[in-house]
């Protein structure tokens, strides 16, 4: 629904300086305490800083029906009403997409894009995510929404300070090969560097509104584990091997 329209020329380090700059604004509005008390909530901040701020509309009890292939649509995002849209099973059944979901349209598309996207309003109707979309690296809307969203919903200096927090230390965890790591008592098994990171997330993504443990993983293997001497590894969720995990590496 883009045709031929480039996005805003930034750089990664641009996008990630103005989702430092929307974090201040969340600290203006709910305080630190606050957040360190109650976790992160995509819903609050929404409240409290995306509406009345940025003035993006959202609403998820919409039925976003399915792609030109069949593919279900998650999110939509509309640049003329500045609407995000979010399909209605994502809340009614619980999905753990939800979140991510939410922020990658009203912060992604929204409070990151709106402004430029409204710009554009003439040729760009709309965007649509799916799955598969919201995945693609080589869309540069896609591919700055998610790395604006990543670092909004899960801000470096509060995933460490929730990490330390968590685990009550200071430093990285190093991956010493795939085997059995002990997480606050819990024996675990972490086949690559990336798997315990992800493993990690599991334990701290209610602090962040349910967020994806994909998601949270992606900022915990840049600061709380240590991986000298070892690749990375692939990301498994599910059944299957996160084809994002290779290529959100150069993201970083
Ligand atoms: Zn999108």
């Amino acid at each position: 629904m883009q045709g031929s329209v480039s996005a805003e020329p930034m750089s990664k380090r641009e996008i990630i300086d103005r989702a430092d700059r929307f974090w201040w604004k969340v600290l203006g509005e709910l305080g630190t305490h606050h957040i360190l008390t109650h976790g992160l909530s995509f819903d609050d901040i929404y409240e409290a800083v995306i509406y009345p701020q940025h003035e993006v509309i959202l609403e998820r009890n919409v039925d976003l029906g399915v792609d030109d292939f069949g593919v279900p649509i998650l999110g939509q995002y509309l640049p003329k009403e500045m609407t995000a849209l979010v399909d209605r099973k994502l809340s009614e059944t619980g999905d753990p997409r939800l979140p991510s979901v939410s922020w990658h349209e009203a912060g992604g598309h929204g409070v990151l894009q709106g402004k430029y996207l409204k710009a554009c309003q003439g040729r760009i109707r709309k965007l649509c995510d799916t799955d598969r979309s919201l995945r693609l690296i080589e869309n540069t809307f896609e591919l700055q929404a998610n790395t604006f969203a990543r670092h909004v919903a899960a801000p470096m200096g509060l995933v460490w300070v929730t990490f330390q927090r968590v685990f009550g230390i200071s430093r990285k965890i190093p991956f010493c090969g795939p085997r059995v790591y002990m997480l606050n008592g819990q024996k675990t098994y972490a086949a690559s560097p990336i798997d315990l990171a992800w493993k990690i997330a599991r334990t701290m993504q209610h602090r962040f509104g349910g967020l994806s443990a994909e998601c949270l993983a992606y900022q915990l293997i840049q600061i709380a584990v240590a991986y000298e001497g070892y690749d990375r590894g692939k990301l498994w969720t599910g059944n299957q091997a996160d084809t994002m995990g290779s290529a959100i590496r150069n993201l970083l």
